[in-house]
């Protein structure tokens, strides 16, 4: 699912490689790529557009941040505005009539039949419902026995009528079916056609009209692309639906539907279906469809975090410090600090894409910095500012104070030289994000 645009967005945020901050010049050509991959991916043109137009605003509006790289900011922020696009926030389903009446509508193939099977399953699994199907398909005897199997497979009661052909009385007969036996949900299967006819609208506007559903569902295959997005259109105008079920998620799409459906139409995508087994129905989480098309781990919440904890102020002192070879131990302490405050070491770096494997079965301790931290505790204020006065005398009496040992304390001393020759040595690029690459 949605493997080219994943690599396309990845290439195009390589392109920042290096950089040390965001600048129209240079995110150029990666809105650039990021507008193709969109276009390649079948999203509309007008979508595309409007969207790495976003992304820029939002890129040159950010504040410098130092412990960020351009190419993760950009990820960031592409993840968001991926996220608006799907639709933000996840929209349950309506449930609250008594029975609940969810109408299914879409064209034949769409996998309504199918959907209507799986929600079924869902709604009895996790939510506890006692649903009834009704086969509204009339004219295919087909789709009705479809429908009458997966009703056994997940043991929910299916509602026909011997050669009815009247999709109205079949949907009314069956709401009042359902209120004889106890169920809260009805789910009304409808008949599709090939393409949108006239006919086949009248007839679900009938069904609506006659049914008064809570919730109606607009199921379409996301492999037909813009056509989705066309065929949403028609039916929303028609019959003013309330979400989208995007089916075949799990074949090789590339995601324009479920990219710009919501644009188009204006109404949220409320689930996906993700195979054909009754199992593979998810619930559509905007946020989380854009980490999977992302690939990028969870980098978007290190920069969350980052963005959350960084001290801009300090951070611009402590640039001035370097500059100056200034940076003493109190300001170790202090990145230090910072880098506890973004959370647990491992969390951390687990959230790095790549890293998390890695460092599966390294032991990264939490504690690592603690006797770091008593260390500097244990030294005096002209020690910390002015490190070379600490003699052997000193080395001992830091160690005893902080319940170390001399090596330790060397050791210490050794990796701040080691840092400051770094620092030193660092003219240029994006100081703070290197030096907290050098942390123990
Ligand atoms: P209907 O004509 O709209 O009722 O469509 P069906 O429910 O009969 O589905 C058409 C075909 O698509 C069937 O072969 C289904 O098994 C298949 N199908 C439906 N949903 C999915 C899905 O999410 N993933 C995959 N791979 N196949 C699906």
């Amino acid at each position: 699912m949605f493997e080219n645009l994943s690599e396309r967005l990845e290439k195009s945020f390589k392109l920042l490689k290096g950089e040390s901050k965001i600048t129209e010049l240079n995110i150029a050509e990666t809105l650039k790529d990021i507008r193709r991959a969109l276009l390649d991916a079948d999203v509309n043109y007008k979508t595309a557009k409007q969207f790495t137009e976003t992304v820029k605003e939002k890129a040159m509006g950010q504040n410098v941040l130092s412990a960020v790289k351009p190419g993760e900011m950009m990820v960031k922020l592409v993840h968001d505005e991926l996220a608006v696009l799907m639709g933000g926030e996840k929209v349950d389903i309506n449930l609250n009539g008594n029975p609940a009446i969810i109408l299914i509508a879409g064209l034949q193939g769409s996998g309504k039949t199918t959907f209507t099977g799986k929600l079924a399953n869902m709604l009895k699994t996790k939510k506890r419902k006692n649903p009834l199907l009704v086969a509204g398909d009339v004219y295919r005897p087909a789709a009705i026995n479809q429908l009458q199997v997966l009703g056994e497979q997940i043991g929910a009661k299916v509602y026909t009528e011997e050669g009815c052909k009247d999709p109205v009385k079949l949907a009314t007969d069956g709401i009042k079916e359902a209120k004889k036996g106890a169920h809260d949900v009805v789910i009304i299967d409808t008949a599709g056609r090939l393409a949108i006819d006239e006919e086949m609208m009248n007839e679900i506007s009938a069904v609506k009209k006659a049914t008064s559903p809570d919730e109606i569902l607009f199921v379409v295959d996301s492999m037909t692309g813009q056509d989705a997005v066309n065929t949403a259109k028609e039916f929303n105008d028609r019959l003013d639906f309330d979400g989208v079920v995007l089916t075949k998620l799990d074949g090789d799409t590339r995601g324009g539907a479920a990219l710009s459906i919501r644009s188009v139409v204006d109404k949220p995508i409320k689930f996906v279906g993700m195979g054909e087994k009754m199992e593979a129905l998810d619930v559509f989480h905007p946020s989380r469809m854009a980490d999977r098309i992302l690939g990028m781990g969870d980098i978007v919440s290190l920069v969350e975090k980052a963005q959350e904890q960084f001290d801009e102020e300090e951070a611009r002192k402590l640039q001035k410090k370097i500059a100056k070879n200034q940076f003493n131990f109190d300001d170790f302490l202090k990145q230090i600090q910072q880098i506890k405050k973004m959370g647990n070491l491992k969390d951390l770096a687990g959230m790095i894409p790549g890293m998390g494997k890695m460092l599966k079965n390294v032991d990264i301790d939490d504690d690592a910095f603690k006797g770091i931290e008593a260390i500097i505790r244990s030294m005096t204020p002209l020690e910390r500012e002015q490190p070379g006065v600490i003699n052997g005398s000193r080395k001992k009496r830091i160690a005893a104070g902080s319940g170390t040992s001399i090596q330790e304390v060397n050791r210490l001393i050794k990796q701040f030289d080691d840092t400051r020759k770094v620092m030193k040595m660092m003219t240029t690029g994006n100081k703070m994000g290197k030096m907290m690459g050098k942390m123990p």
